[in-house]
């Protein structure tokens, strides 16, 4: 097939992987982009997701399956798009390739790290460990290769290079810059956590033991920064009460106005990592609106029905330093018109999901709304939007979503508008 024939995904999470399946297996020819250095998004980072509560594994695994035994995806890992022009049927794509400085060779035997002298933070532990400066970016990495965060090293060190027994080092690796022609563009972005510490009442890093959403799947997860251990950071105590905090900036006009229709959710599966690890903790959680949609109610009922779990309808006004690493809550309790003081373990922000594209160097050629997301109506024909690009979503509905712009794209490239 020529190139004008191809369709261009942008983002590599569930979304973007599907979009690059679901076309290429009916033949099409793909060009997947993504700016992290492995494919997996935002659910990789889960310790298990719902409905299923199952690991991430599950869901990734097929799909990286599937993507290896096909001829039709070119993956660019460490990449972003720079530029799309031309119209549908025939864009022109500026792809830019940001060097790793480890090449195919790699086999991810691990000596490099033994002789690295340098840490930076892990972000795929949300900055609660460090790796070296020589890294696999996680245990699931498609490709399972390593990847240099330069700034990190130390100046003049190549002690990686000697290490190296493939040949797979080349600190001389170089930026490149690709053009393509494609015939539809599926933009797949996705999200990232709201910055918590916006909301200036709420402690986040300020207050120790005030962590957000993505810290506490981290937490639980084996691959986190406590092998899957729920620890208070500041002193790896385990955790017996937890305070939960809803629309940590979701429905608010001052943060983010739209509710992110996932943190509901998420939190009653946290509520369910921490009683699983001890049935005798405490959760408290503070709420406007449960709001877990249609076939999701179930779960907010058995999670409801825990006798350790404490669902109070108000809002968190003030959360202080308390004792010896407490952390202390003001809130209101609207359904007993009363105030309410708890001192706890370890509080929870369940941050909202802002659009990845919010604040990034903009993708010409693709257009955002006011929130940051990509709205199908706004985009030239031929360019669609697939999974919490473009509005938050579940896991299943972002995959049904993606599903359907990928039907979309093929259209485009058989010239059905
Ligand atoms: C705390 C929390 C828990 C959750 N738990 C669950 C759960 O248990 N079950 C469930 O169904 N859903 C859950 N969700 C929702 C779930 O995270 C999303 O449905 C899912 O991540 C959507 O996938 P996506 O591919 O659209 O986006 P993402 O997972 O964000 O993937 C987007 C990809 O695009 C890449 N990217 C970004 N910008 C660019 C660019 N300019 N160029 C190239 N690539 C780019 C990113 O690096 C990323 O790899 C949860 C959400 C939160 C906040």
């Amino acid at each position: 097939m020529n190139e004008q024939g191809k369709i261009l995904v942008i983002g590599g999470g569930i979304s973007g992987i599907t979009t690059a399946l679901e076309a290429s297996e009916v033949g099409r020819d793909v060009i997947l982009v993504e700016k992290s250095p492995t494919l997996g998004g935002r659910v990789s980072g889960f310790h298990q997701y719902f409905p299923k509560l199952c690991p991430p594994t599950c869901g990734l695994e097929i799909n990286y399956r599937r993507l290896r035994a096909n001829r039709h995806v070119q993956v660019y890992t460490n990449s972003e798009v720079l530029s799309v022009s031309g119209e549908a049927g025939n864009f022109k794509i500026k792809v830019r390739k940001n060097p790793t400085y480890v090449n195919e060779k790699c086999v991810a035997c691990d000596h490099c790290t033994a002789v690295c002298p340098s840490d930076r933070s892990n972000d795929f532990n949300a900055g609660m460990d460090k790796t070296k400066a020589i890294f696999l970016p996680n245990k699931m990495a498609y490709p399972p290769r390593y990847v240099i965060d330069r700034p990190a090293c130390e100046p003049g060190c190549s002690k990686c290079v000697a290490a190296c027994k493939y040949g797979a080092i080349d600190l001389d690796m170089k930026t490149q810059e690709i053009e393509l022609e494609v015939a539809s563009v599926v933009v797949a972005t996705g999200w990232k956590p709201y910055d918590a510490s916006k909301l200036t009442n709420m402690g986040f890093s300020s207050v120790p033991n005030v962590i957000n959403n993505i810290m506490m799947e981290r937490l639980a997860s084996v691959s986190g920064p406590t092998k899957g251990k729920i620890l208070r950071p500041s002193d790896q105590k385990p955790v017996e009460s937890v305070v939960f905090v809803q629309c940590a900036g979701s429905r608010d006009e001052n943060h983010l106005p739209y509710c992110s229709s996932i943190c509901c959710l998420g939190s009653l599966k946290h509520a369910k990592y921490v009683l699983e690890q001890n049935p005798e903790a405490k959760v408290h959680i503070f709420y406007i609106d449960i709001r877990t949609p249609g076939k999701y109610e179930d779960f907010v009922v058995k999670v409801q029905a825990e006798p350790n779990v404490n669902m109070i309808k108000g809002k968190v006004a003030k959360i202080i330093a308390g004792k010896e690493g407490g952390v202390l809550v003001e809130a209101e309790d609207i359904l007993k018109l009363s105030k309410v003081h708890l001192e706890v373990d370890m509080v929870v922000l369940a941050t909202g999901m802002e659009p990845s594209l919010k604040g990034q160097a903009q993708v010409a050629g693709i257009k955002l709304d006011e929130y940051g997301f990509v709205p199908m109506e706004l985009q030239q024909q031929g360019i669609f939007s697939a999974g919490v690009a473009k509005w938050p979503a579940d896991v299943n509905s972002s995959i049904q979503d993606s599903t359907g712009a990928a039907l979309k794209a093929i259209q485009t490239t058989m010239g059905v508008n």
